[in-house]
């Protein structure tokens, strides 16, 4: 992805168009820190932000002096973005430029650092669908920051100033944000930070007051299935039902995307017919013969509930008279308008709490089968309000 241009961007036109207007004006803030929820964009922005910045059509010190912001030998190019042929924009575009740095948060051992971050980086440069994904214990290491700092005495190589672009930046040690802030303060300074947090109260409030902040917005459903139907070659079915799992986040689209969503829905649904029938022999068949709960059990059953709230709210907007477009299971339409037919909205609402507490429950230290068993026994039986439970129900659910 690090051959976009800033006027590529797609569903996030508030950032794009402060970004370009940043650039044109020419005036820059010495950091920026673009924050929002994760798989929206922020990682492409940034680089295509820093490629705009570092193109020749702003000035090079190939072409001009350090002091010249825009020299008269300066190549024709857009005002707001990079041009994209220029040999800066060619060196950007394969990461290969010496004043352009890119940090991003790496686990594993230390040894195999260097062999680590070099992989990461060319999976990302040859697949437009990858997606950054960290361990618990991943981090901005040490070794790198320590080595870009010795950096930032010098003078940039070739541009008139160096970006630094710092991936997921809340996961930082309190030493390497003090490091850095010195270099964010320092009047005058060459060094340009760029850095993205989806959690922005994991930055130390100091960084956060010396940036300037970019705000990115989580995607429309319409642009996720879109997007995983055009690039990713998702059918459009599949595409709708990640899309409406995805929370506006192209990244947790493009990451469930190999869960086979289609089948598991149609499993979970599976399970959901016995549940809504009262049928416990039949539920508990229907569950026992699922056998995916291996080590990624709880997510596998957080993903079956999910798709089972996605059924019941399809029902509610059926109730509700809605077209066959705003349904999320459209591809099974009459099943999902004959089964609207039959229950009250209440129902299906009191159904969805049921769900959502078991989502919440089964965090809990409980198997994931007696946990789902349980949690879709709660669907059936109209007795049961969910009002009632107490917060650490998952222990005590009668079975
Ligand atoms: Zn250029």
């Amino acid at each position: 992805m690090a051959g976009i241009l800033l006027s590529q961007l797609i569903g996030q036109p508030d950032a794009q168009a402060f970004l370009r207007h940043t650039v044109a004006s020419a005036r820059y803030a010495n950091a920026y820190l673009f924050h929002g929820p994760s798989g929206v964009g922020k990682g492409t922005a940034a680089i295509a932000f820093a490629r705009a910045l570092l193109c020749n059509t702003r000035g090079s010190l190939a072409h001009g002096g350090l002091f010249d912001a825009v020299p008269a030998m300066a190549p024709a190019g857009p005002p707001d973005d990079a041009c994209g042929v220029c040999s800066a924009c060619t060196k950007t575009e394969s990461l290969q430029h010496p004043d352009l740095k890119f940090l991003f948060p790496v686990s594993g051992e230390e040894k195999e650092l260097d062999v680590t971050v070099s992989e990461t980086i060319e999976a990302w440069r040859v697949d437009p669908l990858f997606v950054f994904t960290y361990d618990k214990a991943a981090s901005i290491r040490i070794s790198l920051t320590r080595d870009l700092l010795r950096e930032l005495a010098f003078k940039p190589y070739e541009a008139v100033r160096r970006v630094v672009v710092v991936r997921d930046s809340d996961r930082m040690r309190e030493d390497q944000y003090s490091a850095m802030l010195k270099s964010i303060e320092e009047p005058g300074a060459s060094t340009m930070w760029v850095l993205t947090t989806s959690r922005l109260a994991r930055l130390p409030a100091t960084i956060r007051s010396r940036c300037q902040r970019v705000r990115f917005a989580p995607f429309a459903e319409a642009l996720v299935s879109d997007f995983l139907q055009s690039r990713a070659g998702a059918e459009p079915a599949a595409a709708r039902m990640l899309a409406a799992l995805s929370g506006g986040s192209l990244a947790r689209a493009l990451t469930l995307r190999d869960a086979q969503p289609l089948e598991l829905r149609n499993q979970a649904l599976t399970m959901l017919d016995p549940a809504t029938r009262g049928d416990g022999p039949g539920l508990w068949r229907a569950i026992t013969s699922f056998n995916r709960f291996g080590r990624a059990g709880r997510e596998s059953l957080r993903r079956l509930i999910e798709f089972q709230e996605l059924w019941l709210r399809d029902l509610l907007r059926a109730r509700y008279g809605a077209a066959r477009e705003s349904l999320v299971n459209r591809d099974r339409e009459s099943e999902i308008r004959r089964q609207a037919a039959t229950v009250e909205a209440t129902e299906i609402r009191r159904r969805l709490m049921a769900l959502e507490e078991a989502l919440r429950a089964i965090e809990g230290n409980i198997t994931p089968d007696l946990a789902l068993f349980s949690a879709l026994m709660r669907v059936a039986d109209p007795a049961f309000e969910t009002r009632a439970w107490p917060a650490h129900a998952a222990g005590r659910w009668r079975y």
